[in-house]
């Protein structure tokens, strides 16, 4: 069923990596009456405050794009804060929209909600079939609770919520902050400082082995519309592209898209965290969704926005 594009859209989020690639693309489609508020209007984790925006602007369609999210290091060091913040964000979001009768709701995930050892690709079905990869189990634990309020809607009052899991993410209005940033723009910022430094030599973390599957977040934003348009059902839908890279080969992607050319080394004493965390993208495949940006493209469009905003970052 189409969106109603005068209807009023909550993007809770807005100022983030996904969100804001949500409201981009929802401009885009003709929506008119998109809402959002920054983390100082409207903090999330502030139950009151979070009804009271409710009940001021009841709007028919939420998307969940809010969330403290992190790197592997940031992950690891900050466990508790993953978990708290994120379950508060979820319940109070969810527990206002139900109260306000949104009638479409969006919630947003992530890969690694599946099991460590999982066979791969990681298929829907698999979430709660075993133990967690310990450098974000607490986060994961905080999605799949997102997940199951999800369900639970669902049973219990028979709206038309659901969940997608987006793999790794990056693009325009990433996180670029050294300790706290994913791989990706960690990898485009050391580079190019390297390159504008004239240093010869970078070292990355881990041991450049694991596998990741990477999906341009425009290419996130257009999945979300697709899927509250076109899919209405309990399970969480994976969003990737169906192909993974090793860390290595993405460095190499962005060093040539940088135009460094020294040498690479890997600091082991850093964590790989899960060895491979390819999605099985077949549900949404099979639904009518293909992911359209490639990987090199993507960064370079993305290495592109970085030089041009860099320093905002300082
Ligand atoms: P993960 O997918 O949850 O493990 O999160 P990340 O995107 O933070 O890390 C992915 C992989 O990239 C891990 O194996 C890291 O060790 C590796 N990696 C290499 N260099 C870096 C870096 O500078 N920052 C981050 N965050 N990861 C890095």
């Amino acid at each position: 069923r189409p969106l109603d594009r005068n209807a009023k859209v909550y993007v809770a989020g807005h100022r983030g990596l996904v969100g804001s690639a949500i409201w981009r693309k929802l401009e885009a489609e003709g929506f008119t009456n998109i809402i959002g508020r920054t983390s100082a209007e409207l903090d999330l984790k502030d139950r009151g405050a979070v009804f009271e925006f409710f009940s001021q602007e009841k709007p028919r369609y939420v998307v969940l794009a809010a969330a403290k999210v992190g790197g592997i290091l940031a992950n690891n060091t900050y466990p508790v804060d993953f978990l708290s913040e994120n379950l508060q964000i979820q319940l109070n979001t969810m527990d206002a929209a139900l109260e306000h009768e949104v009638e479409r709701l969006l919630f947003l995930g992530s890969s690694c909600i599946y099991p460590k050892l999982a066979p791969q690709p990681l298929k829907e079905e698999y979430l709660l079939t075993g133990h967690l990869e310990p450098t974000n189990d607490a986060y994961a634990i905080a999605k799949i609770a997102g997940i199951l309020q999800v369900q639970a809607v669902r049973r219990q009052h028979g709206k038309a919520w659901i969940s997608a899991m987006p793999t790794n993410l990056y693009g325009p209005g990433d996180n670029f902050s050294p300790a706290g940033s994913h791989v990706l723009p960690a990898l485009i910022r050391r580079y190019d400082e390297a390159v504008r430094d004239g240093v010869n030599t970078v070292v990355n973390w881990g041991t450049g082995s694991p596998l990741r599957e990477f999906l341009h977040v425009d290419d996130m934003a257009a999945a979300c519309l697709f899927l509250l348009e076109n899919y209405d059902g309990p399970e969480q839908v994976n969003v990737g592209v169906g192909t993974d890279v090793t860390i290595r080969e993405v460095a190499e992607i962005v060093a040539a898209a940088v135009g460094y050319t020294g040498t690479i080394e890997w600091d082991a004493s850093k964590p790989d965290g899960t060895p491979r965390k390819l999605m099985d993208v077949n549900k949404l495949t099979e639904a009518g969704w293909k992911a359209q940006i490639g990987l090199r493209d993507g960064i370079a469009g993305t290495v592109a926005w970085f030089r041009e905003h860099r320093d905002s970052f300082r």
